[in-house]
C-alpha cells in the first residue's frame, strides 16, 4: 500500500474561499491542494503526495508536450443534506482511466490508488465542496508522460495528478434546451483510433468543429462516422439519447469510437429500472430526422458528468435545420431522468445500486 505524504498549502482564508464559491462557473477556480503520483518503468508508482495546488515543472522535451500522451477523467464530489460528502461510482472512472491508459500506452494505475487519490484530495479540501444546491466539486484526475525524450515511443515515465474545481450549476436560471451542430467533414475519431479513450487528443480534434458550431449558434457538435456521415457516434464530450413516443430510449451502441460514459450507463440502468426499453444500437441522423418529423421521436438529450443531462432542442447543419423540437423541449422523460440521477448524487433520492461512495461522514469521521 502506497503512503501519501502531505505538504500543506497556504490556504485561502474562509472569506476568500466563500467569495470564490459564490459563482464559481466551471473550471476557473481551483482548491488549495492537488495530488501527484509518479511512475517509472523501474520503480512503478511511487512518491504519492497531497501538495499545494500550483504549476508543475517539466522539461521542455517532456513527451506529452510533443506527442500528446495524455488521458483524463471527470468526477464530482457532492455535499448531502445531512453533511456527508460523497462521490459517484469512482471505481467506474478508475477502470475507464485504465482502459484509456492501455490505448495510449500509459501505465495502469491500481483502482484503489485512483479512489484513494480522490478521497485524499476531497478530505484535505473538504471545505471547498460547495454547500449551495446544485453545486459540486469537480475533480479532474489526469495522467501525462513526462519523460524528457523526443524519440517516438511510449514514455518510460509518467505522472498522475488530481486537481479540483468547484462547479456551479451548469444551467443558471433553469435547464434550457440547446441546439447542436452536425459536423460532417471534420471528425473526432475514426475506426481503430482513440475515440473510446478519454484523451486530450480527441478534444483537440473537436475544437475546430466546436468553434464552427458556436459560430452557428450551437452549443456542441454531433459527430457521425466518417464513412456514411449518417451513423451517430456522440457529441464532443457527451453521449446522446433519443426518446421515442412509446417511452423507449435509443442510444448509439459502443462501437469503438464512442466514449463509454458513466452517466450514459447510469441512465440506461435507471430507465430499465422503470421498465423502459433501452436500445443500444446503430442510430442514424436520417432516423432522427424522420422520427422527429413523424412524431415517433419526441425528445433528445446529451449526457455527461459536467452537465448531467442537457436537453437538445434542435439539430442543425450547413444544409439547415435537421430537427427542431421547438416548445416540446426539454421533454418530460428527459427531465425526470435528470431529476432522479441528480437526486441520487445529491442524496435526496434513494440509491438502489449503491453508486454513491462516501468520502467524509457528517459526524467528521472519514469513511
Ligand atoms: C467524458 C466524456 C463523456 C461523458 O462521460 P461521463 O462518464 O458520463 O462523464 C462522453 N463523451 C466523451 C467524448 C467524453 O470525453
Amino acid at each position: 500500500m502506497i503512503e501519501f505524504s502531505y505538504q500543506p498549502a497556504t490556504r485561502l482564508s474562509d472569506a476568500e474561499r466563500e467569495a470564490a464559491l459564490v459563482d464559481p462557473g466551471f473550471g476557473k477556480v481551483f482548491t488549495d491542494h492537488m495530488v501527484s503520483i509518479s511512475w517509472s518503468r523501474e520503480e512503478g508508482w511511487h512518491d504519492a503526495k497531497v501538495m499545494p495546488y500550483g504549476p508543475i515543472s517539466m522539461d521542455p522535451a517532456a513527451s506529452v508536450l510533443h506527442y500528446g500522451q495524455e488521458i483524463f477523467e471527470g468526477i464530482k464530489a457532492y455535499r448531502h443534506p445531512n453533511g456527508d460528502i460523497v462521490t459517484f461510482r469512482p471505481e467506474a472512472n478508475a477502470r475507464r482511466l485504465n482502459e484509456s491508459a492501455a490505448r495510449l500506452a500509459l501505465p495502469e494505475l491500481p483502482e484503489e490508488l485512483f479512489v484513494r487519490a480522490i478521497e485524499e484530495l476531497v478530505r484535505v479540501d473538504e471545505q471547498w465542496v460547495p454547500k449551495n444546491e446544485d453545486q459540486s466539486l469537480y475533480l479532474r484526475p489526469f495522467m501525462i508522460s513526462d519523460e524528457s525524450f523526443l524519440g517516438v515511443r511510449a514514455a518510460e515515465k509518467a505522472r498522475f495528478l488530481v486537481i479540483a474545481s468547484p462547479a456551479g450549476p451548469y444551467f443558471t436560471g433553469g435547464v434550457k434546451p440547446v441546439s447542436i451542430w452536425l459536423s460532417t467533414d471534420l471528425a473526432r475519431a475514426g475506426r481503430g483510433g482513440t475515440g473510446a479513450a478519454k484523451c486530450g487528443g480527441n478534444y483537440a480534434a473537436s475544437l475546430l468543429p466546436t468553434r464552427v458550431a458556436q459560430q452557428n449558434g450551437c452549443a456542441q457538435v454531433l459527430f457521425t462516422d466518417t464513412a456514411t456521415e449518417d451513423q451517430i457516434d456522440e457529441l464532443g464530450g457527451m453521449n446522446l439519447f433519443l426518446v421515442r413516443n412509446d417511452g423507449s430510449l435509443i442510444t448509439p451502441a459502443l462501437n469503438g469510437n464512442i466514449l463509454d460514459g458513466i452517466t450514459r450507463r447510469s441512465l440506461i440502468q435507471l430507465a430499465k429500472d422503470r421498465g423502459l426499453t433501452v436500445d443500444e444500437r446503430e442510430v442514424t441522423v436520417s432516423e432522427w430526422r424522420e422520427g422527429a418529423a413523424n412524431g415517433t421521436i419526441t425528445e433528445s438529450f446529451a449526457c455527461g458528468t459536467a452537465a448531467v443531462i442537457t436537453p437538445i432542442g434542435a439539430l442543425k447543419s450547413e444544409a439547415g435545420t435537421i430537427v427542431d423540437f421547438g416548445d416540446a423541449a426539454p421533454g418530460a422523460l428527459t427531465m425526470s431522468l435528470r431529476e432522479e440521477l441528480t437526486g441520487i448524487q445529491f442524496g435526496t433520492v434513494a440509491d438502489p445500486h449503491n453508486w454513491v461512495h462516501q468520502i467524509v461522514a457528517a459526524n467528521g469521521a472519514t469513511a
